[in-house]
């Protein structure tokens, strides 16, 4: 056991993120709760933690209040890829906002620690490259992404005012994409997509011509960084930015997926999305300064292991 054991809440627990937190936590020794209404995430991502005596999963929705005895509590709960927080926009709003208030006062109430899973998507399409904690964005309102950005500024909001009007200890992670194994297959992100195509021997859909810009972290990376924004001092309350500053095209990212899989997939060109960002890298001074912390796994032993994980479940 690495620390003392301590009751920790993940909500959003079944998801892609969440099922690797509540492993993670298992294995520091620590009992968790996992709260999920199953809406992106699934029982197959957590089914072999059912049976663990310090697991416990919980089917609720975080729009409506919970009342819970935790020592932490990280709110991960949230669709995040844009084909599911668009398919119900509205629900995708409640549940940042209305998710946020219902945890903090959660958090209020049982005086627990409180980790957001915040975006890069803050920084929205952004003029500042790479974007550093203090850039404030530049994020379309109205647009059909506005729902999942909009959402989650807000939340960043009430948790920072219910830092300052309520004194509660809160750590906010602004995530940068981040992949790896129980992505969900049809959620249409662009390294399950690649990599699904690509088993499949299907073509390769490039969203316009491939030229805008991700970087791409590995999902144990990010966990790990996770982890230590956790258990920081008190006075580090974030933004902090998590994320693998690695920039590439997402042409290249295809190129890869193709040499990697050795898939003979051709690329077909599709139109870009509305409001799609056209570049998008972490800056990470912060995360390294305060946490000790920059991500260990290259791209293409990420790509491996995420393909490996597809290849088995596509066979199964
Ligand atoms: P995911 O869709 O796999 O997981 C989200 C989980 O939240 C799912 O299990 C879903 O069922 C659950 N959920 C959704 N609405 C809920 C509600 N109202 N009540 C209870 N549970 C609900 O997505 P993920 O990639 O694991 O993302 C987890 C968190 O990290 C999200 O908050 C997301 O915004 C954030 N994030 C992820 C990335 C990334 O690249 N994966 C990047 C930035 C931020
Ligand atoms: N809440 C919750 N669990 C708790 C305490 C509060 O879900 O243990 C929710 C409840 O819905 C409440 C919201 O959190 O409306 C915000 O709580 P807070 O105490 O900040 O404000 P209140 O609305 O109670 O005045
Ligand atoms: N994308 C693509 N083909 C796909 C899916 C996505 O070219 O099949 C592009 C998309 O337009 C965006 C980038 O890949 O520019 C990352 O998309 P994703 O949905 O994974 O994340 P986000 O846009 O939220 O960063």
């Amino acid at each position: 056991m690495k620390y003392a054991r301590k009751r920790v809440l993940v909500t959003g627990g079944a998801g892609f993120l969440g099922s690797h937190l509540c492993e993670r936590l298992l294995a520091d020794g620590h009992d968790v709760l996992c709260v999920d209404n199953f809406y992106t995430g699934s029982k197959d991502n957590i089914a072999h933690l059912i049976g663990n005596p310090y697991f416990e999963l919980i089917r609720h929705d975080v729009t409506f209040p919970l009342y819970l005895e935790v020592d932490e509590i990280f709110n991960l709960a949230c669709p995040a890829s844009p084909v599911h927080y668009q398919r119900d926009p509205v629900q995708t709003t409640k549940t940042s906002v209305h998710g946020a208030i219902n945890m903090l006062g959660l958090a209020k109430r049982i005086n627990a620690k409180i980790f957001q899973a915040s975006t890069s998507e803050v920084y929205g399409d952004p003029e500042v490259h790479p974007q550093t904690e203090d850039y404030r964005g530049s994020v379309n309102p109205i647009g059909p992404r506005a729902c999942y950005d909009e959402g989650k500024r807000c939340a960043e909001t009430l948790f920072f005012d219910y830092h300052r009007q309520h004194g509660l200890r809160i750590k906010v992670a602004r995530i940068f994409n981040t992949y790896g194994p129980r992505m969900h297959p049809d959620d249409g992100r662009v390294v399950s997509n690649f990599i699904v195509q690509a088993l499949e021997g299907r073509p390769i859909t490039l969203y316009g011509d491939g030229s805008q810009t991700r970087s791409f972290c590995f999902v144990d990376d990010l966990i790990e960084g996770f982890i230590r924004l956790m258990n920081s001092a008190d006075d580090i309350t974030g933004p902090i930015n998590l994320g693998n500053p690695q920039e590439m095209t997402i042409r290249e990212l295809a190129e890869a997926v193709i040499k990697l899989t050795g898939a003979k997939s051709e690329l077909v060109i599709k139109p870009l999305p509305a409001d799609d960002p056209l570049q998008r890298q972490p800056n990470i001074a912060k995360a390294r300064e305060k946490l000790g912390w920059e991500p260990k796994v290259a791209l293409e032993d990420g790509l491996h292991r995420t393909i490996d994980y597809f290849r088995a479940r596509l066979n199964a």
